[in-house]
């Protein structure tokens, strides 16, 4: 009889994702499945030869073959991992990328070295990822967190739940800064991080099929250069950062020296640093305050 094991579906799902050109097609096949049958990725191995019952061979035919339309796995599963801990994802909010756990590193290195409690603002926090991820290694942050999009929130809250984080990550609506506005002499940061919208027009329009037509735009598109955040952000960071306090910014890999410029410009920050990701991409700029009083041009 020609029945489905788990290892026959498992080769014969990755051998159809590279055919269709999907990224990491093993490890696709493996997350497909082990969403479909509701077991961890380990577990495919430890059954390997366990026999799949029809029901669950429809649902994996109808993922697999939106797979190979390029939708993307994460959407598919509702998940994806992000500096090791689980998020959950919906076409709500951008899918968190690796290249951002380096900014995240580097948050919480900072927030380490200095003297608790923290105060930790996320803008553009999507699903919540950086919250999330600060709030979880640095125990004694707090974290506010907006984003323009009440559905990517509604995604951010159902995360921060899942990781009992409620209580120190409070969710925000509106368009950066915005809902913090009103008791402004309050909102004073030690750290400020953004990973914002920053695909160019050109850039948008070159996406790869799995971004562009899944993704949301809202979390890509920073206008015809892509800088149009980091402009707006630099006109109102000054004011809900402490002295010595960190902005912490994701840029494009084209867009170094254009947001480091931006940053000099502005002369609040003693030191400014651009930081390249593993593929030798410009991805972190991290931007220290001056201490109070203090003009930059004395500092450097
Ligand atoms: N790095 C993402 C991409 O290449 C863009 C993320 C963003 O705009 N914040 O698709």
């Amino acid at each position: 009889m020609n029945e489905w094991t788990i290892q026959k579906l498992l080769n014969w799902t990755s051998e159809y994702l590279t055919q269709k050109k999907v990224d990491s097609p093993r490890l696709s096949a493996e997350l497909l499945l082990s969403s479909v049958l509701g077991l961890k990725r380990i577990e495919l191995y430890t059954q390997y030869s366990r026999v799949v019952e029809e029901e669950y061979l429809a649902k994996l035919r109808e993922l697999v073959k939106r797979a190979g339309q390029q939708e993307p796995i994460a959407y598919l599963v509702g998940k994806t991992e992000f500096y090791s801990i689980e998020f959950d994802v919906t076409p709500d909010c951008l899918i968190p990328r690796p290249e951002t756990e380096l900014l995240v590193q580097r948050a919480i290195e900072f927030l380490r070295q200095r003297a608790g409690p923290h105060q930790v603002c996320d803008l553009c926090t999507g699903c919540g990822t950086i919250a999330v991820a600060v709030a979880r290694n640095v125990p004694n942050a707090k974290v506010i967190a907006t984003d323009i999009s009440e559905a990517a929130l509604g995604v951010a809250a159902r995360n921060a739940k899942k990781h009992g984080l409620e209580e120190r990550i409070e969710l925000l609506q509106g368009d950066l800064f915005e809902p913090l506005l009103p008791p402004l002499d309050v909102t004073q940061f030690d750290l400020i991080a953004c990973n914002p919208p920053y695909v160019s027009a050109a850039e948008y329009e070159a996406l790869d099929k799995n971004v562009k037509d899944y993704e949301p735009r809202a979390a890509l598109y920073g206008g015809q250069d892509g800088l149009d955040l980091y402009r707006r952000l630099c006109e109102q960071v000054g004011r809900f950062l402490k002295p010595d306090g960190a902005l912490l910014l994701e840029i494009g890999y084209q867009q170094g020296p254009a947001v480091k410029d931006l940053l000099e410009k502005m002369g609040l920050f003693a030191h400014i640093t651009v930081e390249k990701d593993l593929q030798k991409n410009d991805r972190v700029v991290m931007a220290i305050k001056t201490l109070e009083g203090t003009p930059a041009t004395r500092l450097i």
